[in-house]
């Protein structure tokens, strides 16, 4: 039986839930199809949930330019929707002082983007602040957070819902073809169904790829490949030297070992960068030994056996290993032709901050 209706976002996590929202809010009648059996069950919750300030991103890129927008709106979203988050600020430091170009080079990058808050710290004033580290400089953003990113999600899915619409689990949608001016998707699982949409958005995180090739309607050369990169996170037993979040300089494809704190006040230290040919979320108790070595080259006092395995993302990259980090790929009709169909590729850090932007991004494009 094939169904109708004006909207489907197919993916729970917190990009697509913010899309579903601002659709919704827009007056779109919208239904949220979801594979698994709740939200965020994948990229969404395999984070650092950081809120970035903008810093690391080429100028003009999309992920400079959400990230910014984003955060503010995430703020001001998280304070008005009760979201536990916190502005705790951030240090990025140089170990030594063959590190202090690249800490110039993200000032400068910082700037390029707007973010004009940023300090720099000397070894003495970074002593001040986190005695625990030990660093020749440093940058402090103050606009640097971390937020409860279940919470964030369950305010988008409540608000999606308050304006009518409708977030189907056990819900996974693959094939797809065009009838007229209609998008007929299909969607499987415990009550499968056709549905004839006006507008999709493919926000399937790890599955974007897969999902927009099974849909006969987008041409394959608009599909970029899929690299995958893991994240595995280690967990600080015992109390929390840190009072801020502290990253290194960055390395290729992530942001270097660096210290999360979460809300409940629990240390992690992660991501590292391990580039995989399957998504698996096992934790190897034996990457332990470089976890050590690089949290050392900025706080020396870690103790022996101080790390306990935590957990592992994978980051859903559009650049091969070795290659300039990717923007966001977020593809309307200019790209694919297809009118009303929207595809996010790509979706990395910063996405949960930038959530709320890309929503606006997204819905702009559809207008
Ligand atoms: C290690 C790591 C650290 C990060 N740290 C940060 C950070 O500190 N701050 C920050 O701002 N960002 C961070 N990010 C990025 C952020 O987590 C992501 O940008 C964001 O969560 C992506 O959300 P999403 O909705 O696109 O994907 P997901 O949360 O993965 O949601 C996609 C959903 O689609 C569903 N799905 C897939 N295929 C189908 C299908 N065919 N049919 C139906 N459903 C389907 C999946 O089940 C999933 O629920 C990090 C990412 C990683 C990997």
């Amino acid at each position: 039986m094939t169904e109708s209706i004006d909207c489907a976002v197919i993916g729970a996590g917190a990009i697509g839930l913010a899309i579903a929202r601002a659709l919704a809010l827009r007056g779109h009648e919208v239904i949220v199809l979801e594979e698994t059996d709740t939200i965020g069950s994948d990229i969404s919750s395999r984070n650092s949930e950081v809120i970035h300030a903008g810093i690391y991103y080429p100028a003009g890129s999309l992920k400079a330019r959400l990230c910014v927008a984003g955060r503010e709106m995430l703020y001001t979203y998280c304070a008005e929707r009760g979201v536990e988050h916190k502005r705790c600020g951030k240090l990025i430091v140089a170990s030594d002082d063959g590190q202090i170009p690249k800490l110039e080079d993200l000032r400068q990058k910082a700037k390029a983007n707007g973010v004009d808050n940023l300090e720099w710290l000397d070894a003495a004033e970074i002593n001040n602040m986190e005695p625990a580290v030990r660093a020749v400089a440093a940058l402090h953003s103050p606009s640097s957070g971390i937020m409860d990113s279940h919470r964030l999600m369950l305010a988008y899915q409540g608000d999606t819902e308050d304006c009518g619409g409708v977030i189907a689990f056990k819900a996974p949608v693959w094939g797809g073809r065009m009838e007229g001016d209609a998008m007929v998707i299909q969607v499987h699982g415990d009550e499968p169904m056709e549905l004839a949409c006006n507008i999709v958005i493919n926000s399937a995180g790890l599955g974007a790829q897969a999902l927009a090739s099974s849909f006969d309607f987008v041409p394959p050369e608009t599909i970029p490949p899929r690299y995958l990169a893991k994240g595995t996170y280690f967990v600080l037993s015992g109390r929390s030297p840190f009072r801020r979040l502290v990253y290194p300089v960055p390395e290729p494809g992530g942001l270097g070992v660096h210290v999360t704190l979460d809300l409940g006040g629990q240390t992690r230290f992660g991501p590292d960068v391990e580039w995989v040919e399957e998504i698996n979320y096992d934790v190897d108790p034996g990457r332990a030994d470089k976890f050590y070595k690089a949290i050392r080259s900025y706080w020396p006092d870690l103790p022996d056996d101080a790390l306990q395995p935590g957990y592992a993302g994978v980051r859903p990259k559009v650049s091969a290993p070795g290659e300039p980090a990717a923007d966001f790929i977020i593809q309307g009709s200019e790209v694919h032709g297809v009118k009303g169909l929207v595809n996010l590729y790509g979706m990395e850090s910063p996405g949960l901050t930038a959530s709320l932007a890309i929503a606006e991004e997204v819905a702009k494009r559809l207008s």
